[in-house]
């Protein structure tokens, strides 16, 4: 015979429509051992569903219990597997295929790049590097960290190139290495230079990775002189500047200086907010504004992030049969969010909104009315209340204020503001960010 908690699915069933009863019912597993007369224990297998759950069917559940055994109990619906979310979509539209071998990602472009403050030097020595190959920059040194599109830049030269013929190898270190260890057992060293010294242009991804591998690094030094011999361009990316790459010869720093070094920084907001749009139209994901602004301010540095949580979006809308509002942005992203939120303490929010507002921390518990300083305080009011276990009262005395009543004043007002000032919303989930990823390790 079915379990109670079974047998109440079964009945409940007949009460909604079918696709619920498929998208979220049929999902549930009763947990017999952990439930009791007055709890009911079912575990979903994603936070989604869960909250789903909770919010429409719960107290049904709860009332058909009732019928059955006389008591009313509690309903939890817990979460099952531990696994990533972002590993069960396998309905992600993906129309960008990565590079493999030495094959360019053909929406790495000049047009699909979103050009700020941050990245503009780079972009604009690229361009030029693209118009006159072997010419203006050679070699051209990109570094940055990780994510912030060193490797979409460089590949964008080779799709110009490609596209005129010519002849264009990109390459990691790794394969660089493996590409000659192979050549050089099989006895083939012909054909590897001529592979690498014949091109029109090398692109080499990640040169870091050089650090103290000898061998190829002097193999490397006499691909890069024959290539910049014959002018042929060279493009070079790495997560620091070549003086800052330990283990390399001297020989080599000197030549990857030899050209033009551009570095690439973190993007501002109002670039995020661009290479989102710029992702959702490749992609095919309809966001409206808010929601792009909200995932601006989730991700951190790392543009990687977005095509994750675009695809992350676009499988949970689908398989959830709703649109990507605001609440569903939410949703879907606290889980990933609350990963990172474990061990924030109120002296590490203090910490970060006072130097990203350029304030002291003890400025921000005192009792000033200064503009700027009630708004610091706002916020790490807020971000204190909102992002670690801290209760009013602990609040009241951290922050000097009378009682949890002033406390819960302080929050009001914020939340108004939240609503209604959508520079201090984006200002607040900036810092929310900052702060969830600086937690200290
Ligand atoms: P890196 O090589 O610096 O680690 P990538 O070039 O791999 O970074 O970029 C990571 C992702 O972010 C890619 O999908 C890339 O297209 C995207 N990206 C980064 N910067 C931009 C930008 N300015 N405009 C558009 N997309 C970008
Ligand atoms: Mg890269």
């Amino acid at each position: 015979m079915d379990s109670i908690g079974k047998q109440v699915l079964n009945a409940l069933k007949g009460e909604i429509n079918e696709i619920d009863y498929q998208r979220y019912i049929k999902q549930l597993n009763f947990d017999e051992n952990e439930s009791k007369s007055n709890l009911a224990i079912y575990r979903a297998p994603n936070a989604l569903i869960a909250n789903w759950v909770r919010t429409k069917f719960a107290d049904k559940i709860a009332h058909l219990f009732e019928i059955k055994t006389n008591v009313k109990p509690t309903v939890s619906i817990l979460i099952q597997s531990t696994t990533p979310a972002t590993n069960q979509n396998p309905i992600v539209p993906q129309n960008i295929e990565r590079p493999s071998g030495s094959l360019l990602n053909p929406s790495y472009t000049f047009q699909n790049f979103v050009v700020g403050d941050s990245n503009n030097f780079a972009f604009i020595a690229a361009k030029s590097v693209s118009e006159k190959p072997g010419v203006v920059y050679n070699p051209l040194f990109i570094y940055g960290g990780v994510g912030l599109g060193k490797t979409h830049l460089m590949q964008s030269v080779g799709n110009v190139m490609l596209s005129q013929g010519k002849t264009v190898i990109y390459t990691s270190v790794e394969q660089f290495l493996n590409d000659f260890t192979r050549h050089l057992s099989n006895r083939t060293m012909d054909r590897f230079k001529d592979k690498y010294r014949k091109c029109d242009l090398l692109l080499i991804d990640d040169i870091q990775f050089l650090s103290n591998k000898n061998q190829i690094q002097e193999e490397f030094f006499h691909t890069f002189d024959a290539l910049r011999n014959e002018n042929k361009q060279i493009i070079i990316t790495s997560d620091k500047p070549p003086k800052k790459i330990g283990g390399l010869e001297e020989r080599l720093k000197s030549r990857f200086e030899s050209g033009l070094v551009a570095d690439i920084q973190p993007p501002e907001l109002e670039t995020k907010i661009e290479i989102i749009k710029k992702k959702c139209e490749i992609n095919r994901v309809k966001l409206d504004r808010e929601v792009i602004n909200y995932v601006a301010t989730i991700i951190e540095n790392n543009t990687r992030e977005i095509e994750g949580i675009l695809s992350k979006l676009n499988a949970y809308s689908q398989l959830m049969g709703v649109d990507i509002t605001i609440e569903f942005a939410r949703n879907v992203l606290k889980e990933q969010l609350a990963e990172k939120r474990s061990n924030i303490t109120i002296d590490l929010i203090m910490d970060i909104v006072a130097k990203e507002l350029n304030i002291k921390p003890s400025e921000i518990r005192s009792k000033s009315r200064n503009s700027n300083i009630v708004y610091a305080r706002r916020i790490a009011i807020y971000l204190s209340r909102s992002l670690t276990p801290n209760s009013m009262p602990q609040l009241a005395q951290y922050f000097g204020m009378k009682d949890h009543t002033a406390v819960s004043h302080t929050m009001k007002k914020i939340q108004e503001l939240m609503k209604n000032d959508e520079d201090f919303r984006m200002k607040v989930e900036e810092l929310s960010n900052k702060v969830s990823i600086a937690t200290p390790e």
